[in-house]
């Protein structure tokens, strides 16, 4: 009988957290996660969205937590079920990594990606590369097969090659959509990048300037495998219409991609810049480690507090060491998924549906 009054009273007392925590139902009961992805995050409105579009993306979604999970489920690491969930997206044309790429000023599709297991810091990384199919796969290669951490351009396409990767013509990652959207920022400013994703006219700035019709796009898989090790695996396109040579924060190890088995793993996606400058995935990492914050905490002290605040937006999604998980974005939705260690699989888009 006690049990039943206690804690409603317990809760006028001490505040809703503090009775949650003392009822364990936050980190007690919530389910434990193995693998959580996200397919980007910006001004994705239900509004503007068709049905076949959204059943299109769920299903692209559902179709990287399998692939993730099937590793996983076998005995598998987290650093393949992160490879095979993001290489699954890299070759669907609804998201801005690999196929589906956006393109840049000169009209190229240049790609980043990154990856880093949560075991030993092992981490590798690609950026502006134009010819590796997946390249996921060779940010692993990196990691696995160098003795380096990040390469970029035509030396890294070298590298890849050699270590097996497949090659693909430039051509292989022309989609119209994409190329629309760079005809449609050309046409209203040359000079400005844009994110991929948003449907909707928005005013942003960087560092002063302003920047209408924000998107985002880009890949991102954490995962957590039966040994209790942590991995994190980002890849894009970048931004429509950025210049050459420019990097984002999805290859940046610390930036847009960070693992590690003491605290959490990490991908971001958002307006790459805002997160370089702050660092943060690895700020999230240190706040778990030095000032103790659960993963949601850590997660949207950057993500609802210090982005924002700085003016750029985006979202992450982390993965603790014990399965726990955050997915916080301060856009109108994040394309996201998650798949618990029994093998149930939730896919959502816009805010507020989970
Ligand atoms: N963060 C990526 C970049 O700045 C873009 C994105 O997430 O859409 O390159």
């Amino acid at each position: 009988m006690f049990k039943y009054w206690v804690i409603p009273f317990a809760a006028l007392l001490l505040g809703s957290s503090a009775v949650r925590a003392a009822a364990g139902d936050s980190a007690i009961h919530q389910p434990k996660y193995v693998l959580v992805i996200h397919g980007g995050a910006g001004t994705i409105l239900k509004s503007q969205m068709t049905p076949a579009k959204e059943a299109a993306y769920k299903a692209g979604l559902t179709k990287a937590l399998e692939a993730g999970y099937a590793v996983i489920q076998r005995g598998g690491q987290s650093l393949d079920a992160v490879e095979a969930a993001v290489r699954v997206m890299e070759d669907n044309p609804l998201f801005n990594a690999g196929k589906g790429a956006v393109f840049t000023n000169e009209g190229r599709n240049e790609m980043d990606a990154a990856i880093m297991n949560g075991k030993n810091l092992a981490a590798g990384a690609v950026a502006s590369v134009t010819t590796i199919r997946n390249p996921i796969t060779a940010a692993r290669a990196v990691m696995e097969k160098s003795q380096h951490v990040m390469m970029i351009g035509s030396g890294a396409e070298k590298f890849a090659k050699q270590a097996g990767c497949e090659i693909v013509d430039p051509e292989y990652f022309y989609t119209e959509d994409r190329w629309k959207s760079l005809q449609k920022v050309r046409a209203a400013d040359s000079t400005k990048m844009q994110l991929d994703h948003d449907s909707a006219v928005k005013k942003t700035t960087l560092l002063g300037i302003e920047n209408k019709d924000a998107k985002f796009g880009t890949v991102g898989a954490v995962a957590l495998d039966k040994q209790g090790n942590l991995a994190a695996a980002t890849s894009t396109g970048g931004m429509t219409n950025k210049k050459f040579g420019r990097v984002g924060d999805s290859p940046l190890i610390g930036a847009g991609t960070y693992a590690n088995n003491a605290t959490c793993a990490i991908s971001c996606t958002g307006w790459g810049e805002y997160f370089i400058r702050l660092v943060v995935a690895k700020t999230v990492s240190d706040l778990m480690a030095y000032k103790n914050l659960s993963v949601q905490d850590a997660a949207a002290e950057l993500i609802m507090k210090q982005v924002p605040q700085l003016g750029g937006d985006g979202g992450l999604i982390a993965l603790d060491k014990d399965g726990n998980m955050a997915m916080p974005f301060n856009t109108a939705g994040m394309y996201r998924g998650m798949v618990t260690s029994d093998g149930k699989i939730e896919v959502f888009i816009y805010k507020g549906d989970n």
